[in-house]
């Protein structure tokens, strides 16, 4: 169901944002994701009584994560973007008075109620109708949540008449392009550090695409079974069974790194080029080589739809960055034809200022909806 077909008229309206914004040194150091709600926020506007945003903000483990991910610099940028008061209402604020005295409010970091029991992220229905019981409609407009079931939004849909916003509607529109009937020669490219939440959505995906590169961190956990030394690289033992079993179904469309750049420790230090197969063990890969990325240039080139989701190396390094940005610079020669999902694949397109016509901000949640499954976070239906 759309935003549009909501009565909005006098109603009180929650609305789920993705204000999972990156701040550093107590700055937001990227509002793309504030600017990107403001058309849904204003359209609800012009005919509602209340508006209430909800987000989540990075996973909240201790009582220190709540310091770091807090909302509040979100409620003073929100309000200057959209010229308006927006008040900030803690959980142990008097919250329907704040509520009475405001019109835009956003409440404080969903994810803070995972320190009882992860009561946002196992969507506890308590939590949901807690939620609920400050609105008369709900909309959710955060995509890159849509694949999970949480209290702030699959739940709250199970006490109010639910919409989706247009931001989400924008992002599946898009992704429709890919998800229908991709043109082929199709290819997907998966990188990142997500390898246990996004490995198993593999087995879908290549089915359906003519080649599967599978880079960053995703690379090593097939490297590994292949008795290749990944060293101290990221890999999720977890899922070797799984991969053995992917790696032998298909192995004439995975494609895999020829050479990487290796680091002894975690960090923007110095770099040395290796063959894939001469990786020491106390080294830990983190960018794709020159080799990898010719490879890849002779693969995009011949491409006619390609899906990007998780950066190839550990941009936020300038010494690993290499890999990410040329691979983002032969992309955008085809920009039409290609769709790129992920926060932090966003975030790399942002560093080096390439920008692209279709993007989600979802990872997982684009590689779900691109696979075929319903999420749980669109609404469908009369
Ligand atoms: P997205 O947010 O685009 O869905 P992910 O969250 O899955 O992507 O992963 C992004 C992260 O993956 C980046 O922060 C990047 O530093 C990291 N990454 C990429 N390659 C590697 C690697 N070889 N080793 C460790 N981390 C990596
Ligand atoms: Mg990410």
């Amino acid at each position: 169901m759309k935003i549009q077909d909501a009565n909005l008229s006098g109603k009180t309206v929650i609305i789920r944002c993705d204000y999972n914004v990156p701040i550093n040194d107590n700055k937001i150091s990227d509002d793309t994701r504030i600017k990107a709600s403001l058309k849904t926020i204003n359209y609800v506007l012009e005919s509602a009584n209340k508006v209430i945003l909800l987000s989540h903000m990075g996973r909240i483990k201790t009582k220190e994560d709540t310091k770091k991910y807090s909302l509040r610099l979100v409620s003073e940028r929100l309000s200057e973007l959209l010229n308006k008061k927006v008040a900030f209402c803690n959980y142990d604020d008097d919250i329907n008075k704040v509520i009475d005295e405001n019109k835009i409010i956003l409440f404080e970091n969903t994810r803070f109620f995972d320190l009882d029991n992860k009561k946002e992220s196992n969507c506890d229905l308590e939590l949901s109708k807690y939620f609920a019981s400050f609105g008369d409609i709900f909309i959710n407009d955060a995509f890159g949540t849509c694949h999970r079931k949480n209290a702030s939004n699959v739940g709250i849909s199970k006490f109010l008449p639910s919409y989706n916003g247009f931001l989400v509607m924008d992002e599946i529109n898009m992704l429709n392009n890919v998800k229908n009937d991709p043109k082929k020669p199709y290819i997907v490219i998966m990188g990142g550090a997500k390898v246990s939440d996004k490995i198993s959505l593999i087995e879908n995906i290549i089915k359906k695409a003519d080649k599967l590169i599978i880079s960053g961190g995703m690379a090593f956990s097939f490297l590994k079974i292949q008795n290749i030394n990944v060293g101290k690289s990221i890999v999720d033992p977890d899922s070797f069974d799984f991969c053995r079993e992917i790696l032998s179904k298909h192995v004439d469309k995975i494609v895999l790194p020829l050479d990487v750049y290796v680091s002894k420790k975690f960090e923007n230090g110095e770099k040395t080029l290796r063959n894939i197969t001469d990786i020491n063990d106390d080294e830990m890969a983190l960018d794709v080589g020159e080799k990898t990325i010719d490879l890849y240039k002779n693969i995009i080139n011949d491409a006619n739809t390609i899906f990007f989701n998780g950066p190839v190396g550990v941009f936020e390094f300038e010494n690993f960055s290499y890999g990410t940005k040329e691979l983002l610079k032969m992309l955008k020669e085809k920009e039409d034809k290609v769709y790129i999902g992920g926060g932090d694949s966003l975030s790399a397109i942002k560093k080096f200022n390439i920008s692209f016509k279709n993007v989600s901000t979802g990872g997982g949640a684009s590689l779900e909806y691109i696979e075929g499954n319903k999420l749980p976070g669109i609404f469908e239906g009369e």
